[in-house]
């Protein structure tokens, strides 16, 4: 035992190990975005959230939940590592959110998405009642607002959800483009070895 600090050397060492995660974490993140807004500056937490799921292989996407200014809830892509087609960024990001809440209803929260979301996790958005939406890149695929469906096209009878599109949508893109030429690299590898 270390008595100046109480702590063992075990300690420092584990102390030393998180402190370096954290360091590599920050220096590895591949942005340095300045942001000029306030939808900015929560767009790059959930850039933040895909890029965790970047290194962890996992196709980069994140979203946080904003409510009163401040984020209450974060979610990465985790399909891989939980085996679980629904385990996309938003839908662990809402599940988080209503457990912090205590209420599966999300009044006067934003959900910032670093891609359009998909059918599933729009659906989740309407049934959860966020009332604001705010995403990055368009998904092209699978994306709910427009780029394959546009689940919002409608009027709902009660549930209105005000949008705002393309936020730090470069950034996301960027991350995904990358993600996808290095898994196919990957592969090429695996394929010629
Ligand atoms: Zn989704």
């Amino acid at each position: 035992m270390d008595e100046r600090y109480g702590l063992s050397p075990f300690h420092h060492a584990e102390l030393f190990v998180t402190l370096a995660g954290k360091l590599v974490e920050l220096m590895t993140f591949p942005f340095s975005i300045v942001p000029k807004t306030d939808d900015e500056r929560f767009m790059l937490e959930a850039l933040r959230e895909a890029w965790k799921a970047y290194r962890a292989k996992e196709v980069p996407v994140g979203a946080v939940l904003v409510q009163g200014g401040r984020v209450i809830a974060r979610g990465h892509n985790q399909v891989e590592m939980l085996k679980d087609a629904t385990a996309h960024a938003e839908m662990l990001c809402l599940t988080a959110g209503a457990s912090v809440s205590d209420d599966w209803r999300l009044v006067d929260t934003t959900l910032y998405c670093t891609m359009e979301p998909c059918s599933m996790c729009a659906g989740a958005l309407l049934l959860s009642r966020v009332p604001v939406l705010v995403w990055g890149a368009p998904d092209v695929r699978h994306g709910a607002n427009g780029s394959w469906v546009d689940l919002f096209a409608t009027k709902h009878p009660i549930h209105q959800v005000e949008i705002r599109r393309g936020v730090l949508g470069d950034y996301a893109a960027d991350l995904m483009r990358d993600f996808f030429q290095m898994r196919r690299k990957e592969n090429e590898e695996k394929d010629n070895g």
